[in-house]
């Protein structure tokens, strides 16, 4: 008797395993930075420096988006939310941004480094 199918029923039983535990540090990662930026401090376009270099703005919809097109998306959907340099996808309306190390942006924010998520 063969025990080819058993063996190969035990590779995809270790293969489903080992998936799922590699799984599990992502979503901690995920959650922990959607948890992280709640606790940070929200960027101040008004006092920021980087922020006003940026011309960041915490509702997209103020900005000069079109102005300052960047390829990707239409103008109009360019927001922190989908941008490369935001940390989580948020739960509570903010983000960490790569861009503004301890402090948070808005989730329908955009600054004139947005740039398409890869
Ligand atoms: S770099 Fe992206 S996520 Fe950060 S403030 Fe600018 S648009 Fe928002």
């Amino acid at each position: 008797m063969s025990d080819k199918p058993l063996n190969k029923s035990r590779r995809d039983a270790v293969k489903t395993m080992l998936g799922g535990l590699a799984a599990v540090p992502v979503m901690n990662l995920v959650a922990t930075a959607a948890a992280y930026a709640q606790d940070l401090p929200a960027v101040d376009p008004a006092t920021d420096p980087t922020a006003q270099a940026l011309k960041y703005v915490a509702d997209a919809t103020q900005a000069d988006r079109a102005g300052a097109a960047r390829p990707g998306l239409p103008a109009a959907e360019q927001v922190c939310n989908n941008c490369q340099f935001h940390q989580a996808y948020a739960e509570d309306g903010w983000v960490a941004c790569t861009l503004f190390p301890g402090k948070k942006v808005a989730a329908g924010g955009w600054c004139t480094s947005w740039t398409k998520q890869a």
